[in-house]
């Protein structure tokens, strides 16, 4: 009856929607199904952060309108995080910005650089908040393949120059989702250098940037010499503090690019309720033993479904950050015919790699986000129904 706007008509189709009705049909038919599709984490938050979000809701003068570029506590929260953790120095009042969430950050970034028909460099497999953004802003996303044999890095070279020039802003996000790829120094550097040249705006994705297994590390983009003329970095504490109901993250980096996306935001929405922002500054300045313990968790979750997929077959490494596990369909199999495989004689339910983007066809992704009893079954139920050296 009402015609919808064209960025809502032109919106890529919702890819799991017959999984999601087949998952619908086995629950019931009384099938019992665990669910390793979303990246949502199953831990509570730590006890420390809600205790500082009761208190700071307790006080009144938390009840009304928050600032738009975040409260003091909350930036300079996330400036001596960067200090301690990366050694990057930020200065709170105009290198952060507190989002509602990263997603919200990523979503309205290319509002503030993107003309409509201009270009948008996006990875694929991705997010697709990254393509979706440019497009609600009237840019056109150019998708650069993440490839197993570049170690899923974009092959920067590869972009045709007239695309490198006319493209506004590159989307990069390590530790990557969905593959579970870190960047390297030299990329990064490259990636300074590219932009430079080519007057692109890197907004680096840092989400994962402490889930790191093995006792890795990951690095900011920041760290690297001349990233913070050419972009920003987002972060989010819903990852690492398993707090992605909550709605709080930032981002950092060049101030101008910084003051464009609070200008947006400052007629968009009215900032984080302010006990959240309370609760988060406590997050990132108390001690980080909560994320060691759950970066633990994560990694035993990991070792039991690479050793099990190895098992029947596979050869995959393990990878060293985010609680992702990237794997190829067995031949003969798209992306969807082998999740819909997996839910209908497993119960189990993955996400198609096709679902970020056509690079990620041809492969599925499982998420570490539920608790051991559970992937423990799930991963009997895989080796039980698909049999040693099923995929060769
Ligand atoms: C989870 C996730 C986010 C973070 O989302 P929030 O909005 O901060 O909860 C951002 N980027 C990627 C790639 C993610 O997987």
């Amino acid at each position: 009856m009402f015609i919808r706007a064209e960025r809502i008509e032109t919106l890529p189709p919702y890819l799991f929607a017959e999984i999601d009705n087949k998952v619908q049909k086995a629950i019931e038919q009384g099938m019992e199904i665990i669910k390793l599709g979303i990246g949502d984490p199953d831990q509570p938050t730590p006890d420390h952060i809600i205790t500082k979000a009761i208190k700071a809701i307790r006080e009144p003068k938390n009840h009304q309108y928050p600032s738009y570029a975040g409260l003091p506590t909350f930036r300079q929260a996330v400036s001596q995080y960067y200090d301690k953790r990366f050694g990057v120095n930020l200065s709170a009042e105009k290198e952060v910005v507190s989002l509602i969430g990263s997603k919200e950050g990523i979503a309205h970034v290319s509002f503030c650089y993107v003309n409509p028909n201009d270009l948008v460099l996006v990875p694929d497999p991705g997010y697709p908040v990254y393509s979706i953004g440019s497009m609600f802003a009237g840019g056109e996303p150019y998708k650069m393949p993440l490839l197993k044999e570049n170690n899923y890095l974009p092959d920067l070279d590869s972009i045709p120059e007239y695309i490198a020039k006319a493209a506004k802003i590159m989307f990069l996000n390590y530790p990557n989702n969905p593959t579970g790829a870190v960047a390297t120094k030299e990329f990064f550097e490259k990636v300074v250098k590219f932009a430079k040249d080519n007057k692109i705006i890197v907004c680096h994705d840092a989400a994962y940037c402490d889930i790191g297994l093995d006792g890795y590390k990951p690095m900011s983009f920041l760290e690297t010499p001349g990233a913070k003329d050419v972009g920003i970095e987002f972060g989010s504490l819903s990852k690492t503090y398993n707090m992605t109901g909550w709605r709080v993250g930032y981002a950092v980096g060049n101030k101008d690019i910084i003051e464009s996306l609070g200008l947006i935001k400052t007629n968009i929405d009215s900032g984080i309720f302010q006990p959240l922002q309370y609760a988060a500054a406590e997050a990132l300045s108390q001690e980080q033993a909560c994320v060691e313990e759950m970066t633990k968790i994560y990694q035993h979750r990991r070792d039991l479904v690479v050793d099990t997929l190895n098992k029947l077959g596979w050869n995959l490494e393990k990878p060293k950050a985010t609680f992702y596990v990237w794997a190829p369909v067995p031949k003969g199999y798209t992306s969807q015919s082998f999740a819909t495989l997996l839910l209908e004689k497993a119960g189990v339910v993955v996400t198609p790699g096709v679902g970020f983007g056509k690079y990620g066809e041809g492969y599925f992704r499982i998420s570490l986000t539920v608790d051991n009893e559970k992937l423990i079954k799930a991963m009997n139920r895989i080796e039980q129904q698909l049999g040693d050296n099923y995929c060769k």
